[in-house]
């Protein structure tokens, strides 16, 4: 018998499974998730899960929660498809668009899933990097390179930056595309700005991407969904394994959505305490904390990995440990969390910054 690996599709087999090294913490700031989990919802989801019968499949494009989503955006239901997380629908997109070296246009650093998905799927990835100061596009470059791209991905706010695209250079940049644009607005809630789905009906070529998980607090129940045109939709509904949002997802994402005011009012708490938790860390003289349009916050320390380990190890506080992605060295990015998790962030940086004075230069 041949070795498993050479009996593997070539794109498959130099990847490792995903591991996103959960630690068991107190505080767990590392995933960009919703911190609040609110009672009041949860009970409201729940009793709407006790009604649901599991012994049918789902309904494939989920017709009530597609009609719920698209009114919420003046859009039909055929420019709406709904699927098991973001994730899902960024790798179906690869699927249906993707393969045979299609050029995929990426702007690091960014969103790691992109590139693994694209080359999954045998597309060429060509970067197109942000600053490494600012992490703004390099709009010139972007427009030259989107011109013959079969995709372009812009994330707004990008992940893990914070960084936020004005809505007039995604309109120029789905004008000059022939081929398609994403724009991943996972983290919009946070922002104080409009999605780029108000530009649908003048673009045929510009996706956006949605979720449950982060604003509206379902990162466990895995929804996301598309705003794209129709022929768009139908190329995700063709490539999509039917049933990958299954009945109680379904019903906790409609749920969700008829809280939307309650949702908001923890969104504006988000918002909030991110502007604490930027500004008390920005106090500390070693710190370099960037401006954020999301639920988290991207900073730079000295001895990054070893702050980390510390935050971890003695602190029981996980955030995610970036300083070996290429353009986020020294990098930490630290999910906004409840006010009191926050507080004990603040204070696990003085404990830890004290010490670090004694640390070597790595
Ligand atoms: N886009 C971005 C930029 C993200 O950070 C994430 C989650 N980490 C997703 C999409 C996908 O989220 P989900 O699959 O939970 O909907």
């Amino acid at each position: 018998m041949r070795d498993i690996k050479e009996l593997m599709r070539p794109s498959a087999a130099v990847l490792e499974p995903y591991d996103p090294k959960f630690t068991p913490v107190e505080i767990n700031l590392s995933a960009n998730e919703n911190c609040y989990a609110p009672v009041d919802i949860h009970d409201k989801v729940m009793r709407e899960l006790e009604l649901t019968p599991m012994n049918r499949y789902p309904q494939p494009l989920a017709p009530r929660l597609r009609k719920h989503i698209a009114a919420l955006y003046r859009a039909t239901p055929e420019q709406v498809i709904v699927g098991n997380g973001g994730d899902e629908l960024i790798f179906n997109l690869f699927l249906a668009f993707g393969g045979g070296g299609a050029k995929i246009v990426n702007c690091p650093p960014t969103f790691s899933i992109y590139r693994l998905y694209a080359e999954l799927c045998e597309c060429t990835v060509v970067d197109v990097p942000r600053d490494p100061k600012t992490f703004a596009l390099d709009e010139p470059a972007l427009l030259a390179q989107a011109a013959d791209a079969r995709m372009t991905i812009v994330t707004t706010p990008n992940n893990p930056t914070g960084t936020l695209t004005g809505l007039d250079f995604i309109e120029k940049l789905c004008a000059a595309a022939e081929g398609l644009v994403l724009v991943d607005e996972a983290y919009l809630e946070f922002a104080d700005a409009p999605s780029a789905a108000k530009l649908l009906d003048r673009f045929p070529n510009l996706i956006v991407l949605r979720t449950f998980s982060k604003a509206f607090g379902l990162a466990g129940c895995r929804v996301g969904y598309v705003l794209a045109s129709p022929a768009v939709i139908d190329a995700l509904a063709a490539v999509r394994q039917p049933y990958s949002v299954n009945v109680l997802s379904q019903i906790a994402a409609e749920t969700v959505l008829k809280q939307l005011p309650r949702v908001q009012e923890l969104v504006a708490e988000i918002v909030e305490q991110r502007a604490f938790l930027s500004e008390e860390l920005s106090k500390f003289d070693e710190l370099t904390v960037w401006p954020s349009a999301a639920n988290f916050l991207l900073v730079r320390v000295p001895h990054a990995h070893r702050v980390w380990e510390t935050l971890r190890d003695e602190h029981s506080i996980l955030v995610r440990d970036f300083s070996s992605t290429p353009g986020l060295e020294g990098c930490l990015r630290i999910t906004v969390g409840r006010p009191e998790e926050n507080v004990a962030v603040v204070e696990a940086f003085m404990d830890i910054l004290a010490l670090a004075e004694d640390w070597e230069d790595e």
